[in-house]
């Protein structure tokens, strides 16, 4: 097969847009390509000051290496959960630390155990109920430390590496139970509000495969094993069902997104009234926005022993 643009041998077939390209053209649409999802969606200007969450896996690193190359000026945020299994976060923190020593970047490295005493593993087993998921205190724990490290920071814009994948795999859970609260809010960008920073996912619109394949052909070293505790959610379940449909159908996990964007985009749900500031506290522990006296974190790290 042979690239569209200079009928060299082609490095990637990608038959949703019906496109193939060399190496040189790929990583060239890529970059340019995330830069158009950037205007699209209005993500940030050019001047901004963003952080980006990095976990040491493809698709964080590509989009750290993506806006760099745009000339954003971009910071990097490393969690170390200390997730045991097979030295798992070390062995992710050691990619995000190589990767922001070998392009010059900086990066924060916030390590849960040494800053508040436990692991992500550990706050989940002795959590009030007892029966915490380590996924659902992971993701309790990562939102809050991206928040207040970008505030601290004084960050424009957190930004994360969500692909097509699992931006298709949370729509697909959120169709399934029709969530009036969690569908109008999906979107590649969230506003900011008081003690929230604006959040945008410049690579959504890419498909895990290519941003693979941006990474593999970049060079950039990356931690290729999933999280164990990934293995058996409900996203893999998705992940898995929208793959089978994506072989029989080219290009269906892009328009089940795109399609919804658009939808959205068009006034299909309340934009306005999920976006609307709410009355909320600062939490006495922290200081940082709550419904309750102790924020959700806090309530984790320092009371559910
Ligand atoms: S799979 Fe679960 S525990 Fe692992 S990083 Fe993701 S949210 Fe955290
Ligand atoms: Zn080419
Ligand atoms: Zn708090």
């Amino acid at each position: 097969m042979k690239c569209r643009k200079c009928r060299e041998t082609a490095v990637i077939n990608m038959a949703q847009h019906k496109l193939a390209l060399c190496r040189e053209h790929y990583l060239e649409w890529f970059v340019q390509q995330t830069e158009r999802a950037i205007h699209k969606y209005a993500m940030f200007p050019k001047q901004a000051r963003l952080l980006a969450a990095v976990s040491g896996g493809k698709d964080s690193l590509a989009l750290w290496d993506v806006l760099s190359k745009l000339g954003y000026a971009v910071d990097g945020l490393y969690i170390h959960l200390g997730i045991p299994d097979n030295s798992y976060s070390d062995e992710s923190c050691r990619k995000a630390v190589q990767f922001a020593e070998q392009h010059g970047l900086n990066l924060t490295v916030v390590n849960l155990k040494e800053q508040y005493g436990s692991s992500v593993i550990e706050l989940a087993g002795r959590s009030r109920r007892g029966q915490l998921r380590p996924c659902a205190a992971c993701g309790l724990v990562k939102r809050y430390i991206m928040n207040r490290t970008g505030l601290d920071g004084g960050y424009d814009v957190l930004v994360t590496g969500h692909n097509l994948d699992d931006e298709a795999a949370v729509l697909l859970g959120n169709t399934l139970h029709w969530s009036k609260e969690l569908l109008p809010r999906q979107s590649p960008v969230l506003v900011g509000m008081d003690g929230f920073i604006r959040k945008a996912k410049p690579i959504c619109r890419f498909y895990e495969r290519e941003t693979a394949a941006y990474t593999l052909l970049e060079g950039i070293d990356y931690v290729d094993e999933e999280c164990p505790y990934a293995l058996g959610g409900t996203s893999y379940l998705y992940k898995d069902l929208l793959n089978r449909l994506e072989d029989e159908q080219p290009g269906s996990k892009l328009s089940f997104y795109q399609n919804f964007l658009n939808a959205r985009a068009g006034g299909f749900f309340n934009v306005d009234a999920v976006d609307r500031p709410v009355e909320m506290k600062n939490c006495i522990h922290c200081g940082q926005p709550t419904f309750t006296e102790t924020c959700a974190f806090c309530r984790l790290v320092y009371e559910e022993e």
